[in-house]
């Protein structure tokens, strides 16, 4: 009798025995088998093992059906996924999970899908048919709203009376004009109805492939671009990794491009790993033009059907050559891959928060190369981490020697490096010389550069418009319900909202605590920045990147490409203007509050504001000329602001990594925390307390907690934190099994029945 251990994607420890029929002879690990499980339910799983050893102790079933004939999960990434199961101490039904694209999961196969589209009908593309149409709406003003909002998001509106030449008009799907518009679907088919919009069908993956490829000279190098690429292969002669240490615009995406170049004509593959939001339309376009079809492209954002035939194209005889994808990409299967690109390896992004599994892609990769190197794959595959402002610990395994290093020191053409000025806050306040948060050598630079035909970018790490409104009689403060944190102002549209839950509440006219009306917003959101900024400078075209304006795909790259084309001149956004983009004409990058990146109580708080601000900053002077940054800080004197100014990494690497040894935090010793939620705070405390006895028991000292975590309640749950801090060269598997055997006597405790306990491995 043969058994198959199968993978379920249930939050449940191990793999699952089942019998195979004999008519399931021709069953592989790798294929997807539809198995029953309890009383009544049944699940599609992947087969991780087929043996002969029948497990004691209980009764089996037999699997119902099997649902391939050919693997669709390669043994290098049924590996794979045992190893972060394990390493990142999630049931391997979870990282099944996040693997696979959900049409591989669903019990049918996945159906090619198309979009639709809406266009203004023909007989009115044209202005005086345009204000026809307007006039035959008047009375319909749910089908007008929704016209105008069609007009604005294509672009039509920007003809005028006389243009007859058309205006650059942009494909809008219905989905985004409902989304955008707030449009129902009666008011678009009314549209439809009366002749003035039409709709029409695009098939997704078409959209996705971006069309004919352009094959285009790869640019040649400069020579300091020359010998970083000559610095990287012979790095790869001696260590699997290497880290491309290059400064801002030095280049390091011209260097992967003859990369990978490289690795094709030796007929291997090569995944290229970006942060989900870097992935823009630049970078695409960019690698598409170089490697038109032989480029796939892979992230959350895209259909599912989308994935599904990504995934199956990787298994076929015919896969694409590179692999452009975000976090997830990692997981796709590779034969013969060659090498693999991290690029911006320091991003935060890489780590998954939220659901199980919590994995570093990053981290992903490397070990991928290894099990692969192992597997005598041929030359093995090499792993490249790229960046300006590499992570602690990356830094640190290439000074250990463990990563092979390389730098570019210099910005492609011997562009400088900006200026940065610092910008005493409190100082200029107490002269009563800042305009909101604005100093006068910001007004003027920003000003300046409008008035040269330059742009500008305005960097505030907060959304909404106020991140807290307080009652200035009795200094109440709005909360929310379900949360531990004080909720955001969003003026725009009138609520206030909770940034960790998304509940949304009525902005109170009145105080609860005094009946006082006098309740003000304090401090300053990207949407207020907007606000003064057009009451200062009515002539700007201005744009605002963060999450409220980016809710669609389509409006993020809307932002970029109009920024990019020069269509608008200052930009006001989040950490999202940071993250890889290049653009021409910067001349200043104002930095509004670098305290709100410095006073966050996380060990990690400098490093991310260090690097927050050298990538921001990085944005400035692209191309022509020495940018300008204005820093702006109540800490002028603060030894990391000067690291900034100086942009010296290995002096802001040395000073932290003091401290990190100091106070036994990575990259020094690991960390693990682990998480305890519960409705009942009193509950969650006892739990938190006994773990921790337990815990402290097998580790120590090495055990801390339990505490409360910055934000104490999120959606309700209470939540407790244990931290364990584990040198190196300790047993890690020992630990993990005495993290599960704790785990598995806490939760025999009926009391416990309902608690969350999970872990996050090698926390950012
Ligand atoms: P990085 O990734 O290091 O920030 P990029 O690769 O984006 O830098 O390069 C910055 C800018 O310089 C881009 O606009 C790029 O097209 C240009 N550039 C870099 N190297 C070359 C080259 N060898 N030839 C022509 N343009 C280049
Ligand atoms: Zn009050
Ligand atoms: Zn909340």
């Amino acid at each position: 009798m043969k058994y198959a251990d199968v993978i379920l994607p249930l939050p449940l420890e191990g793999l699952f025995t089942y019998v195979v029929p004999a008519s399931a002879a021709a069953l592989q690990p790798g294929m997807r088998v539809l198995v029953p499980f309890g009383r009544s339910k049944s699940y599609v799983g992947v087969v991780a093992r087929l043996h002969n050893e029948k497990p004691e102790g209980y009764r089996l079933k037999e699997l119902t059906d099997v649902m391939d004939d050919q693997p669709v999960v390669t043994a290098l990434q049924l590996r794979l996924w045992t190893w972060m199961s394990d390493y990142y101490m999630s049931p391997i039904g979870e990282v099944m999970k996040a693997a696979l694209p959900s049409g591989l999961k669903a019990e049918e196969g996945y159906h090619p899908r198309t979009e639709t589209y809406v266009r203004l009908a023909a007989p009115y593309r044209h202005p005086t048919a345009l204000h026809v149409a307007l006039n035959l709406l008047a009375r319909a003003p749910r089908q007008l709203d929704a016209f105008i909002a069609y007009l604005n998001l294509s672009g039509w509106d920007m003809i005028d009376d006389q243009g007859d030449s058309l205006p650059p008009v942009s494909e809008i799907t219905r989905e985004e004009l409902m989304n955008v518009s707030g449009a129902a679907m009666p008011a678009l088919n009314q549209l439809t109805k009366r002749g003035l919009l039409e709709t029409y069908e695009v098939e997704v993956s078409r959209l996705n492939h971006g069309g004919e490829p352009h094959p285009e000279v790869i640019k040649r190098m400069s020579t300091a671009q020359q010998e970083a690429y000559n610095g990287v292969l012979f790095s790869f002669l001696k260590k699997s990794v290497t880290l491309l240490h290059g400064v801002t615009s030095s280049g390091k995406t011209e260097l992967y491009i003859h990369l990978i170049q490289r690795e094709i004509d030796q007929h291997r593959q090569v995944l290229y790993l970006l942060p989900e939001i870097a992935l823009t339309m630049q970078i695409m376009e960019r690698l598409q033009r170089v490697f038109g079809e032989r480029l796939g492209i892979y992230h959350s954002k895209y259909s599912d059907a989308e994935r599904v035939e990504i995934w199956q194209k990787q298994l076929s005889a015919h896969p694409y050559d590179v692999i452009l994808g975000a976090r997830s990409a990692v997981l796709l299967p590779f034969r013969n891959l060659g090498l693999v690109i991290v690029d911006e390896e320091h991003e935060t992004s890489y780590k998954q928060q939220d659901p199980a599994p919590r994995y570093h892609a990053r981290n992903v990769a490397i070990m991928m190369a290894s099990l692969m190197a192992a597997d005598d794959q041929s030359p093995a595959p090499k792993v490249l981490l790229g960046t300006a402002t590499p992570s602690l610990e990356t830094y640190h395994n290439a000074m250990k020697g463990k990563y092979g290093l390389v730098e570019l020191t210099e910005r492609y053409q011997g562009i400088e490096m900006p200026d940065i000025r610092v910008v005493d806050v409190q100082d200029l306040q107490r002269r009563k010389m800042m305009t909101g948060p604005f100093s006068p050598l910001l007004l003027t630079r920003v000003r300046e550069a409008l008035e040269r035909g330059e742009q500008a970018i305005l960097f505030q790490n907060r959304r909404g418009w106020a991140p807290m409104l307080e009652c200035a009689q009795c200094s109440w403060v709005p909360r929310c319900e379900h949360c531990d944190v004080s909720l955001t102002l969003h003026r725009n549209m009138n609520q206030l909202t909770c940034h960790y839950c998304g509940y949304t509440y009525r902005v109170p006219t009145a105080c609860p605590a005094c009946g006082g009306h006098d309740l003000r917003g304090r401090g300053y959101g990207t949407e207020k920045i907007e606000d003064q900024v057009r009451d200062i400078f009515p002539m700007a075209r201005i744009a605002r990147m963060d999450l409220d304006t980016t809710h669609t795909r389509q409006a993020y790259e809307r932002i970029i490409s109009d920024f990019s084309a020069g269509r608008t001149n200052l930009l006001i956004g989040t950490q999202m203007i940071s993250k890889g983009l290049d653009f021409d004409r910067v001349s200043v990058v104002g930095i509004l509050n670098a305290d709100s990146m410095l006073n966050v109580p996380d060990f990690r708080a400098y490093e991310h504001a260090f690097m927050m601000m050298a990538q921001v900053s990085g944005r400035a002077g692209r191309k022509g000329k020495r940018g300008l940054v204005v820093l702006q800080t109540r800490q002028p004197d603060l030894p990391l602001i000067d690291l900034v100014v100086r942009n010296d990494y290995q002096a802001f690497y040395r000073s932290l990594t003091e401290e990190r040894q100091m106070f036994h935090y990575p990259p020094f010793y690991r960390l693990i925390y682990v998480y305890l939620k519960h409705r009942s705070d009193d509950l969650v405390n006892t739990a938190g307390l006994e773990l921790g006895t337990r815990l402290r028991h097998w580790f120590g000292s090495r055990l801390l907690g339990p505490d409360k975590p910055a934000v104490a309640r999120v959606k309700t749950l209470s939540i407790r934190k244990l931290v364990l801090k584990l040198e190196y060269g300790i047993d890690m598997a020992m630990v993990r099994k005495y993290l599960r055997m704790a785990q598995q006597q806490m939760l025999q405790d009926k009391r416990y029945a309902s608690l969350q306990l999970y872990y996050d491995v090698d926390p950012l």
